[in-house]
């Protein structure tokens, strides 16, 4: 896991890096790595050595966060989130109806639904794109007071602070004092750079009392530093937009539709609010880990995404062997260390070996590829152990040594994925065996 630098490959310096191959020590491109096919599992590896490559990792910040905030205006307009709109503005639009036909004593409880609607579906667009979601996904609903009373209050106090420049700019235009302007605009500021920060907090869960805390808050918006800036920069059109659409909203609102025009109403005055959670959730997504929201590891991501390994593998040393070949002396030497249980004698013989032996049998790589985990030497143990899964798919030693390989990935080489890979093949391709029970055990939910 380095930083946000994009590394170059050792052999094409134009090019960027995405997989290290530690036999090697050498940072490659897609076209140094290549994808093997082992076992039904494409493992990457290195072009060079066939090593087993880890994958570069770089911070999310190396994509321009401004790009990721101009791409926040199609959020809502996609299929889901289209949905999340239409479905958040029917509830506010029937509980706004309720609400004004209601007895004085009901109308609190349509204000809760109304509040903890409107609020709740904020600030899970926050969380859920504080966890990388992409699109709009339908949150859980677990109770009342957790999902719609808890986010009314939060809403209400997150924004609380924010009717101070209004309230004092009443108070004092009735007083008719003089020289308010400057003050004013000052304190306009300072709301702005405040409110994404209150809504944050009172997004993710802080304790209520912290949201009318401003020492606090500020001191989360100092340690998120530019890219905050860059948030509350953008509220400014965002604010003017609302209006806009807010105005729109109105007159949708006054079509002679009963439920379809005051629907639709709601939900293109929801559309801003959509996109200001949504800038709210990315800030933390990409920057969270400066003010201590989830775990360091998971702000970092493929240093090439999407990208896979499309070299060739480079011919192997002494040219490609026939297949059923005799074995060469040196082979035939592994072998009879292998049988003869001198197992450290056999690794010296089998580091000397050329990359392609399929003619040494299945025990002899599997005990090699063994005692090579054992004693660290992960490269020789992965070339070993995958040279079973290629060769000899049909040896009653081949679930066992795939296991094994699944190990040294996951646990040794940091490859969950892969690991997860070869453990779901050796359930489904090697069902009653000890291999496959175990592997079960080891496979997570996807
Ligand atoms: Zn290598
Ligand atoms: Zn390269």
């Amino acid at each position: 896991m380095s930083d946000s630098e994009l590394l170059s490959c050792q052999f094409h310096p134009q090019a960027a890096a995405g997989w290290f191959c530690p036999a090697c020590n050498a940072n490659l491109c897609p076209s140094c790595a290549v994808l093997e096919s082992v076992a039904s599992t494409d493992l990457s590896s290195c072009g060079q050595c066939g090593a087993a490559v880890e994958e570069l990792k770089v911070h999310r910040s190396r994509t321009p966060f401004l790009r990721r905030l101009l791409e926040t205006w199609m959020y809502p307009l996609k299929p889901s989130g289209l949905l999340a709109l239409l479905g958040v503005g029917a509830v506010v639009a029937l509980a706004r109806g309720v609400f004004h036909i209601t007895p004085s004593l009901p109308k609190l409880a349509v204000l809760v639904v109304w509040l903890g609607c409107f609020w709740g579906s904020l600030f899970w667009i926050v969380r859920s794109t504080a966890m990388g979601a992409e699109h709009f996904t339908a949150p859980d609903f677990t109770s009342v007071m957790h999902d719609l009373v808890d986010p009314a209050i939060r809403g209400l106090l997150a924004t609380a602070l924010l009717w101070v420049p209004a309230i004092l700019f009443i108070v004092f235009s009735l007083g008719g004092a003089e020289g308010l302007g400057p003050l004013f605009l000052l304190l306009l500021i300072a709301t702005l750079l405040y409110a994404p920060l209150a809504l944050l907090f009172a997004a993710t869960g802080e304790s209520k009392l912290s949201l009318l805390n401003p020492f606090k808050v500020i001191g989360v918006g100092m340690s998120l530093g530019q890219p905050y800036l860059m948030v509350a920069a953008f509220l400014v059109p965002l604010a003017g937009l609302y209006v806009l659409l807010t105005v729109v909203a109105t007159w949708i609102s006054s079509w002679p539709l009963p439920l379809v025009a005051p629907v639709l109403g709601e939900a293109i005055s929801l559309y801003v609010p959509f996109v200001v959670a949504r800038m709210l959730g990315l800030l933390l997504y990409v920057h969270g880990d400066r003010v201590g929201y989830g775990v360091d590891s998971e702000f970092y991501e493929a240093a090439l995404p999407g990208v896979k390994p499309r070299g060739k593998k480079r011919a192997a040393r002494g040219a490609s062997r026939e297949p059923h070949a005799p074995p060469s002396p040196l082979e035939s030497e592994v072998m009879r260390a292998v049988e003869a249980n001198a197992l450290d004698q056999a690794l010296e013989l089998y580091r000397r070996l050329p990359e392609r032996l399929p003619p040494l049998n299945a025990a002899s790589h599997l005990a090699v590829g063994q005692r090579a985990a054992t004693v660290g030497d992960y490269h020789v143990a992965v070339r070993a152990l995958k040279q079973v899964g290629q060769h000899s798919p049909e040896d009653p030693l081949a679930p066992r040594a795939c296991v094994i390989l699944a190990r040294l990935y996951g646990e040794r080489l940091g490859d969950t994925e892969s690991a997860q890979k070869l453990y779901r093949h050796v359930v489904s391709r090697y069902p009653g065996t000890d291999a496959a029970r175990f592997a079960q055990s080891k496979l997570t939910p996807a």
